[in-house]
């Protein structure tokens, strides 16, 4: 009865969501802080004075909504933990200020950071090239190329966990094929410098689309957006889920170049033709024009991640250094699953994973300082 294709199916498997008990959850990098009190007062608003307007079908080229995302880039950099806030006015680090105006043309949105991957994926890979993608990295992407019938070479990571960049190259021009990765990491947590994406890219195939995923870089990374203006080959994709506060939203968008925009938007108007939903579209819109109180919740999640860090440390963990709003530890001696099952009894979910490399180790997603201090003292019982 099924089609062939569906053999090729291998479905991700979210972090879990039970519902026998409350937990606290986290485990799937979900920011602790509800979205901002503007995107509140925007919604009450569309439901109390254009309620009509869920009668008829959203704006299809969210035309707003890529202003203000636009507007939100060049505000703050594309890195909100290090932004500046002044009198309610941001300004970007100088070390993140962006060499050139990011236009709306440049901005791509679909329905969370994983449809609009797969549009990527259909838009620039192809079935007869290997893509390369580190060995361990969101395990979405070898999803998408059970999907899509793409071929996949994954390239194992250094034992400190950093990405073999050199390696990655290398066989990207030894099989003129396209990258992806995700920068900072996941589940390693580490983030590669602008610099070393730009050696990257200068000896990768320059027509092969090269694919940074920057669902984590508000916390800490730095963002290859600059790199836009020298790299016309290269797609930064981003999301609301995590630093924006809006995993429930599904709100995910690209920044390129206009060209690589259009053929994205080909693929979107082949399939599911409109655009996120008109709720959506307003929320999203009012985060990114309230983007100075994202900036403060980053820098909250830094602050308690290094708190966390320095917790980790001093109780024997090994920690990878995070620009993320998680962290990837184990420890010697300690059973990833035991330990996993036993912070669960106590009422908190962290996630780890089965894959071969990293079953000794635990994935937590920075929660509140509150949270994160409950975890502690059961952990100081393992
Ligand atoms: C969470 C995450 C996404 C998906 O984000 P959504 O916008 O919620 O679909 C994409 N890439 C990476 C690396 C992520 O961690």
């Amino acid at each position: 009865m099924l089609a062939n294709r569906m053999n090729n199916l291998k479905p991700y498997v979210p972090g879990e969501q039970p519902k026998d008990r409350e937990y606290i959850k986290i485990n799937a990098n979900e920011n602790p802080y509800p979205p901002s009190p503007k995107v509140k007062e925007a919604v009450v608003d569309f439901v109390e004075n254009n309620l009509e307007k869920l009668g008829l079908y959203p704006d299809p080229d969210s035309l707003d909504l890529h202003a203000a995302i636009a507007d939100m880039i060049n505000k703050t950099g594309g890195v909100l933990s290090r932004a500046r806030v002044d009198n309610g006015e941001v300004t970007p680090d100088p070390k993140d200020k962006i060499p050139f105006t990011v236009t709306p043309d440049m901005i791509y949105t679909g329905n969370g950071s994983d449809e609009v991957l797969s549009f990527v994926f259909y838009a620039f890979f192809d079935s007869d090239k290997k893509l390369i993608c580190p060995e361990h990295s969101y395990s979405f992407y070898p999803v998408y190329c059970g999907f899509y019938d793409i071929p996949r070479l994954p390239v194992e990571l250094n034992d400190d966990w950093t990405l073999k960049t050199d390696k990655m190259v290398q066989l990207a021009n030894e099989n003129h094929s396209s990258t992806i990765f995700a920068n900072p990491n996941a589940p390693t947590s580490l983030g590669l410098t602008r610099e070393q994406v730009r050696e990257m890219l200068v000896k990768a195939p320059k027509d092969q689309v090269f694919v940074v995923d920057e669902a984590y870089v508000d916390f800490g990374g730095e963002s290859s957006i600059p790199l836009l203006k020298d790299f016309k080959n290269l797609v930064v994709v981003r999301t609301f889920s995590k630093s924006l506060c809006g995993a429930g939203m599904r709100s995910g968008y690209i920044v390129a170049n206009p060209e690589l925009i259009n053929a994205v938007t080909t693929v979107k108007n082949s399939l599911n033709h409109f655009p996120m939903d008109a709720v959506t579209q307003v929320a999203s819109t009012a985060a990114c024009n309230d983007v100075a109180y994202y900036v403060e919740c980053a820098k909250k999640v830094c602050q308690t991640r290094e708190d966390f860090i320095s917790f980790l440390k001093k109780n024997g963990y090994q920690v990878n250094d995070s620009k993320t709003n998680f962290v990837f530890l184990k420890k010697n001696g300690l059973d990833g699953k035991k330990a996993y099952e036993f912070i669960k009894e106590n009422g908190i979910l962290v996630r780890r994973f089965d894959t071969p490399g990293i079953e000794e180790y635990l994935r937590i997603t920075i929660g509140t300082q509150e949270q994160m201090d409950k975890l502690k003292a059961i952990m100081e019982k393992l």
